[in-house]
């Protein structure tokens, strides 16, 4: 008898590693665990080439040939390119989709790249966006689109100075990512244009637990229910497993040093991938550091000049070399700075390690979860003041310096690392929700559950296809 094909499921991600790696996690649960075959589809893109090497070996990958892009204005964003850049490699993507082999049982293009869903209707399959970020997000998405097409129409600039989001986060303006603050914001109308098309998708995944959100999530439940939004499905923490990249940037000598700190001793501080602070910044957080009294492993990227170039010297090519004068020699019995990278994920889930300075991208907060570490919230730019609004907040993993200055940061990382009290409840808390984490995908879990629901509905899709 011969082996009916496994039905394909065919996932979308839009450039960046933050994008990439948790759509492979949830492609290689869509093969493991589901019977599905899988095809990640990534365009063109240096930034998400060492990503890629990371792909479990059971996905099949294919990548969209570069489209010009070079009539678009000088000076044109970075997100509207990113959406031109869709919406040309869509015949790319249908030639594609068309000869991965039948039967094809879902489409799922991430946040960014919601322009590929009518492919999904064309080609009569359903269509889930996956957003790599929290339900949070979503919630906001779905409101500023709800108040602008409203009658009469309106956005958050309009609103009092606390917005309440569905589910109840509250945020205050300077809170949103900048291109909702306003719809003078160049990105606004394309993320309007976004967010119109998710209410389009028949469902949408999403990189976060019950836990964490769920408040959100039981809002989402009812909107889904009176037909105002799609279903939400709650299917995370995809948290990347440690790469062999991890092992060529130097990865072994930070654990080498964590495996000779005491158990829960070490701050450990990264702004993620693309974060960096200002020259003075730098200099209170070191001297915040310093004062605090702990051990600390800092991943040093280099400074933000703010067009002040001080490239030119060349003793200066070296993050390292931003740090106050002396600082390294002061801490050298103390403290390990280590120049642009650190295995993050082992780093985290070493006992050695005990609290997070982090800037709040979501993955990192994803991996703290799952680490129980809580956080020290160092938000810089896009979603990451929501998202520690989100961790600070309403779950409690985390506590926010008031100001960036040398006291105010040693007294939050003392606090976190020794407080009886606050302190205390959000050590408490962080442990808890790591437990909530490692639940979530256990065997009667919510995130295995909800994913379990989402591809028995692809599957039933498919078999009536099929037939
Ligand atoms: N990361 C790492 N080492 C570093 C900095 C970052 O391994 O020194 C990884 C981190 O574990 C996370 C990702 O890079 O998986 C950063 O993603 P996130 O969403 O936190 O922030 P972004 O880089 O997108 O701002």
């Amino acid at each position: 008898e011969r082996l009916a094909p496994r039905p394909h499921v065919v996932l979308l991600a839009s450039p960046g590693a933050g994008h990439l790696i948790p759509l492979a996690e949830l492609a290689r649960r869509l093969v493991d665990d589901h019977g599905f075959a899988a095809t990640l589809v990534t365009f063109t893109d240096l930034s998400t080439a060492e990503a890629l090497s990371g792909v479990p070996a059971c996905v099949a990958t294919a990548a969209l040939p570069a489209v010009p892009l070079d009539d678009l204005p000088a000076g044109t964003s970075m997100e509207t390119v990113l959406f031109e850049l869709v919406h040309r490699s869509l015949p790319n993507l249908r030639a594609i989709l068309r000869s991965v082999g039948a039967p094809l049982a879902a489409l799922v293009p991430d946040f960014f790249c919601s322009a590929a869903l009518p492919l999904a209707a064309e080609l009569g399959v359903p269509g889930y966006v996956f957003v790599p970020s929290n339900l949070t997000t979503i919630a906001l998405m779905r409101a500023t689109v709800e108040l602008h097409d409203g009658v009469p129409p309106g956005e958050y600039r309009d609103l009092p100075e606390l917005l309440c989001l569905p589910g109840g986060v509250s945020l205050r303006r300077t809170d949103l990512p900048r291109s909702f603050q306003s719809s003078n914001e160049p990105v606004y109308a394309h993320l309007l244009e976004e967010g119109r098309r998710y209410r389009g998708a028949d469902g949408i995944l999403v990189n976060t637990f019950y836990e964490l959100e769920p408040a959100t999530v039981e809002e989402f439940k009812q909107a889904a229910g009176r037909g105002a939004f799609p279903p939400v499905f709650p299917v995370g923490p995809f948290v990347r497993p440690s790469t062999s990249s991890d092992e060529a940037a130097g990865a072994s000598a930070c654990i080498e040093w964590l495996d000779r700190q005491p158990t829960g001793s070490v701050v450990y501080v990264s702004f993620g991938s693309g974060g960096s602070l200002t020259v003075e910044q730098t200099a209170e957080l070191a001297a915040g550091l310093e004062a605090s009294g702990h051990r600390f492993l800092w991943v040093v990227r280099m400074p933000n000049l703010d067009g002040n170039d001080g490239h030119d010297h060349e003793d200066k090519q070296n993050p390292l070399a931003w740090l106050p004068a002396g600082f390294l020699e002061r801490t050298a019995d103390k403290g390990l700075a280590v120049a642009a990278w650190a295995p993050q994920v082992r780093v985290l889930s070493h006992p050695a390690t005990a609290v997070f300075v982090s800037h709040c991208g979501w993955n990192s907060a994803l991996e703290s979860a799952s680490a129980g570490v809580p956080i020290v919230a160092w938000p810089l730019y896009a979603e990451q003041r929501m998202n520690a609004v989100v961790l600070e907040g309403s779950v409690g993993v985390a506590l926010r310096p008031r100001a960036r200055e040398r006291g105010e940061i040693a007294a939050v990382v003392k606090e976190l690392m020794e407080g009886a009290d606050k302190g205390r409840a959000v050590r408490r808390q962080a442990g808890d929700l790591q437990q909530a984490a490692a639940r979530a995908w256990s065997p009667e879990g919510s995130s295995r559950r909800a994913l379990e629901q989402v591809a028995a509905t692809w599957k039933k899709v498919t078999l009536a296809e099929v037939k």
